[in-house]
C-alpha cells in the first residue's frame, strides 16, 4: 500500500475510529478539553485545568460502571433496550463485554441528565400524574427475560396510563426510531399498558418531537424470536451475520465499539489495505439523465421536476419506473467512467451502488458492456438510510486506503475529501441532474 494512502488512512483511523480508546494513545490525537491553556498551549498534566477535565472523565466512567453494575448481565436475561439492535453487537457485548467509548458516556451522561429533567418537569405539572419513574420492567419469554427501565410511568394522561420513554437527541426525529419503539412496546406488554409515548429531547435546541406508541402484541413474538436466535448464537460461539451492515443501518455501526472485531468495511476478495476506488454507477459511471426522464413521465411529472421532491404514489411510481431493468437500456456512458478506467494500476474498483440488489446481474451486464469490471460489488440493501453510501465510504475507508471516489453526491464526495481522498466533480449535461438527484434521495 503506498505510504500516502497508508498515512491518510492512520489519520482517519486516529480521527475517527477510537475502539477502546486506542486511537488517543497513537502519537498525534489532538488534545481534549482541559488540556489546552487560555494561550491555546497544552496545559500541563498537574493544572487544574487538565486534573478538573480528568476528574470528569473519571467520574464519568465510575458512574457508567455504577449502572452496568447495578444491572449485571445475567443468564438468560436481556435488555429490551438492546433487543432490537444489531444482534452481532449484541453477542459482542455479552462474549467480550462492554468497554466505554468517550461517546458512549458523552451519550450516557446527556441522557440521564434529560431523563431526570423530564421526569421532574412531568412531576411539576398539574396536568398528569406520575406514577412511577426508571421503574423496573420484565417481560418473561419461555425461559428467557426482557428486562429493563421505563423512564416514566404516567398515572393518568387524559384518563389512560401511559408509559413514556424519553430520548435525547442532536436532531429531532419525523417518526420514531424502529428500536425505540421496540423498547417501548417490550414495557406496554410487560406492565400491560396500552399507550406509551416516545418523547426526543433535541439537547441543543430544547424542542420536543412526541408520538404516540400504541401496544402492538405482535413485537412479544418478534423480541423472543431475536432473544433465541441470539441465544443459540452465544451457546454455538458463532457470532450471527453482520445485522446492521444486511439490513442498511450503518448509523448502528458508525457507533458501534466492536467495529474492529467485526470488520463490517472488509470486503471479500479485497485484501485490507489494498488502495481502492470507489465508485456510484448513475450519475458517475452511467449516465441516468433520459432514464430519469422517462420516470418521471411514468410518475405523471414534468421532466425536470425534482425527482428528491416527489411524495406519495408520484414517488412510488418514479421508483417503479427508474429502477425498472428495461429502463437500463436507456442508460449512456456516465461522466467519470473514463476516470474509472484510468485509475492508476494496482487501484482496485469498488462499486458502492443505491440501485437495490435485484439489478446486480443487469447492473454487472451494463458495466462489463462500458468496459468496467468492479473487484467488488455492494448495492443498497431494502432499509438503506439516506447517507447509506456516505456511511458505507467511511467503514471502506478503515480497511483500505481510498484513492478516489467517483460519486456525484455532494454529500459523499465531502466524505471523501475528508479521508484524503480525490473526488473529482461530474460534468456535462447528464451531470447536472445526476447531482441534483442524490441516490440518497431514494
Ligand atoms: S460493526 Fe455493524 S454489523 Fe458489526 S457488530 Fe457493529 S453494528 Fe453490527
Amino acid at each position: 500500500m503506498p505510504q500516502r494512502l497508508l498515512t491518510r488512512r492512520r489519520a482517519y483511523l486516529r480521527k475517527y475510529y477510537a475502539p477502546r480508546g486506542a486511537a488517543r494513545a497513537l502519537k498525534g490525537a489532538r488534545p481534549r478539553a482541559g488540556e489546552l491553556g487560555s494561550n491555546g498551549r497544552p496545559n500541563g498534566s498537574h493544572s487544574p485545568a487538565a486534573l478538573v477535565a480528568a476528574a470528569v472523565r473519571e467520574g464519568l466512567r465510575k458512574l457508567w460502571e455504577e449502572e452496568r453494575e447495578a444491572h449485571p448481565q445475567r443468564s438468560g436475561v436481556f435488555y429490551p433496550s438492546y433487543i432490537a439492535h444489531c444482534l452481532r453487537k449484541q453477542y459482542y457485548t455479552y462474549t467480550l463485554g462492554e468497554e466505554p467509548t468517550p461517546e458512549t458516556l458523552a451519550v450516557f451522561a446527556t441522557g440521564r441528565g434529560v431523563h431526570d429533567a423530564v421526569a421532574e418537569a412531568l412531576g411539576a405539572a398539574a396536568s398528569v400524574r406520575v406514577a412511577s419513574t426508571e421503574q423496573e420492567v420484565t417481560l418473561n419469554l419461555d425461559g428467557v427475560a426482557l428486562s429493563g427501565r421505563a423512564d416514566v410511568v404516567l398515572a393518568e394522561v387524559g384518563g389512560r396510563r401511559v408509559v413514556v420513554e424519553v430520548k435525547s437527541a442532536s436532531r429531532l426525529p419525523d417518526s420514531p426510531y424502529p428500536h425505540h419503539v421496540f423498547q417501548l412496546q417490550i414495557y406496554l406488554s410487560a406492565l400491560g399498558v396500552e399507550d406509551g409515548v416516545l418523547l426526543y429531547w433535541d439537547k441543543r435546541t430544547g424542542r420536543l418531537a412526541s408520538f404516540d406508541v400504541r401496544r402492538d402484541p405482535s413485537y412479544v413474538g418478534r423480541a423472543a424470536e431475536r432473544v433465541r436466535a441470539l441465544m443459540q448464537h452465544l451457546a454455538s460461539g458463532a457470532p450471527p451475520p453482520r445485522e446492521a451492515l444486511l439490513t442498511g443501518g450503518l448509523w448502528e455501526c458508525a457507533h458501534c465499539p466492536y467495529r474492529r472485531e467485526c470488520r463490517p468495511g472488509l470486503l471479500p476478495g479485497i485484501p485490507e489495505g489494498s488502495a481502492v476506488a470507489v465508485a456510484e454507477v448513475d450519475g458517475a459511471l452511467v449516465d441516468d439523465s433520459e432514464r430519469r426522464r422517462a420516470a418521471l413521465a411514468a410518475a405523471g411529472v414534468p421532466g425536470d421536476a425534482p425527482p428528491w421532491r416527489l411524495t406519495g404514489e408520484a414517488r412510488e411510481r418514479f421508483l417503479e419506473a427508474y429502477y425498472a431493468e428495461e429502463a437500463l437500456r436507456l442508460d449512456g456512458p456516465g461522466p467519470l467512467l473514463a476516470r474509472a478506467l484510468r485509475r492508476p494500476g494496482g487501484v482496485r474498483l469498488v462499486v458502492v451502488t443505491s440501485r437495490p440488489e435485484r439489478l446486480r446481474a443487469a447492473t454487472e451486464a451494463e458495466l462489463r458492456g462500458l468496459g468496467v469490471a468492479p473487484d467488488a460489488f455492494v448495492m443498497a440493501p431494502p432499509g438503506a438510510e439516506d447517507d447509506w453510501r456516505q456511511r458505507m465510504l467511511e467503514l471502506l475507508a478503515e480497511e483500505y486506503g481510498i484513492a478516489l471516489v467517483l460519486d456525484p453526491d455532494p454529500w459523499v464526495r465531502r466524505a471523501a475529501e475528508r479521508l484524503g481522498a480525490e473526488a473529482p466533480r461530474p460534468r456535462g449535461r447528464a451531470v447536472i441532474l445526476a447531482q441534483v438527484l442524490p441516490a440518497r434521495a431514494f
